[in-house]
């Protein structure tokens, strides 16, 4: 082990929180897929950070939107009027489609699922003093937040923090009845995520996507999609509902955004269209941050960084390459047992639950990836990521497999 990863961990160790258990490596700089250790050891980030620098490291758009802002102005507080939060809101809406489309700003995926529980528990007050529950999917991830914790389906993360209320009901992912029955006059919002991010990279099955969108129809609930993972291009599409169903989308009330949008400095959004758009008034919700002129003029320029380099389409072939590859080391490796995801969202999934092995391997292989379940190792690289750089993580990838398969026979 290096001696400067060692200093590194030992001042880690004595002076932060123990939230996380990190891998060995220490990073100083970056440049497109490529990040640099402290040993100056090259990597390639097949992951993005987790699913959030979608132009890469350092892209020249964002330092030059980001310095040049922060050289203008940096904050004013949300007490007045700025420009590159009016502007990033008329882009979003021109991305979703939606001519009435509205925005709220603020700093991470969690708070802007916050967000949107609290417009739907707003908006279902309206309808019935008691209507403020919630349908949300099992293996779905919303964040930390006591509330978006709650939503999160997975009630081990639950535990330590219980109790934490009785407002969230959780329907299996791939079952549309279990979901149209749970939907009743107190439910305020279906919430739903199109490709299960941290549940695994587990596409929702289109017909859950269309009963989420019926149920709510039938009592006048919010469907809220949490696209804090698959937004920003990352499935193909500026949103995963716009190309959930083979090009005809299921329009949400609701959307969040983060992660990706500002290519790795924090932001989060709720978009919302129709009643859903004007139900938040003057005090309803705030934040001090949220919406800041810089993080704002980053995001602008990872929009129209995207649209003009054909980011999406790019994706999208990406994403097949990638899936491709997969399927190829799966003829190969009696470990790997296939591919599932969409778009630049996808994970090599394995026979055993060895992906912490595999995750490990490939960091000495000098590639990123993580085991984002015990038998699935997630790849989700940035949209620029070129086809010489897609052989190159194949070429890693398929080195880290044989390491662990080799260790099995020895
Ligand atoms: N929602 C989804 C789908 C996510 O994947 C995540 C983070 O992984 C979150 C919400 C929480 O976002 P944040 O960590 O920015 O609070």
């Amino acid at each position: 082990m290096s001696t400067n990863l060692d200093q590194v961990r030992a001042r880690e160790a004595a002076n932060l929180m123990h939230t996380y258990g990190r891998q060995p490596a220490a990073f100083m700089s970056g440049t497109g897929v490529w990040l640099m250790d402290v040993d100056g050891r090259r990597y390639l980030d097949a992951l993005s950070g987790l699913a959030v620098t979608v132009l890469g490291h350092a892209h020249p758009a964002v330092t030059q939107a980001v310095a040049t802002q922060a050289a203008t102005l940096v904050h004013t507080s949300n007490l007045y009027f700025t420009e590159p939060q009016i502007a990033l809101a008329e882009r979003l809406a021109a991305i979703t489609g939606w001519s009435d489309a509205r925005t709220f700003f603020c700093n991470s995926g969690a708070e802007a699922n916050e967000a949107a529980l609290k417009l739907a528990r707003l908006h279902g007050k309206r309808r019935h003093p008691d209507a403020i529950e919630v349908v949300a999917l099992s293996g779905g991830f919303h964040g930390r937040t006591l509330g978006t914790l709650l939503a999160t389906g997975n009630p081990a993360k639950h535990r330590p923090f219980a109790p934490l209320g009785e407002w969230v009901t959780h329907v299996p992912h791939d079952d549309a009845a279990a979901l149209d029955a749970a939907v009743g006059p107190l439910t305020s919002a279906v919430l739903i995520e199109i490709v299960q991010g941290e549940g695994g990279v587990v596409p929702l099955p289109g017909n859950v996507l269309r009963a989420a969108r019926d149920a709510c129809d039938r009592v006048g609930a919010l469907l809220i999609v949490d696209e804090v993972q698959t937004g920003v291009g990352r499935l193909g599409s500026w949103f995963g509902w716009q190309s959930a169903l083979d090009g005809v989308p299921v329009q949400p009330d609701v959307v969040s955004l983060a992660k990706g949008l500002a290519n790795g400095l924090p932001i989060g959004a709720v978009i919302a269209r129709g009643e859903a758009a004007k139900v938040f008034e003057p005090g309803d919700h705030a934040t001090t941050f949220g919406g800041g002129p810089v993080v704002c003029a980053a995001a602008l320029a990872v929009l129209d960084v995207i649209e003009r380099e054909g980011l999406l389409e790019r994706a999208v072939q990406a994403g097949a390459r990638i899936s491709s590859a997969v399927t190829d080391l799966a003829g190969r490796h009696p470990l790997v047992s296939g591919v599932r995801g969409r778009g630049l969202l996808q994970a090599v999934t394995l026979h055993a639950p060895r992906a912490g092995e595999v995750t490990a391997a490939a960091l000495d292989a000098g590639l990123m990836v993580n085991a984002v379940a015990p038998d699935a190792v997630r790849l989700a690289p940035p949209l620029i990521i070129s086809d010489d750089e897609i052989a190159a993580l194949i070429d890693r990838l398929d080195r880290a497999l044989e390491a662990v398969e080799r260790k099995e026979t020895a």
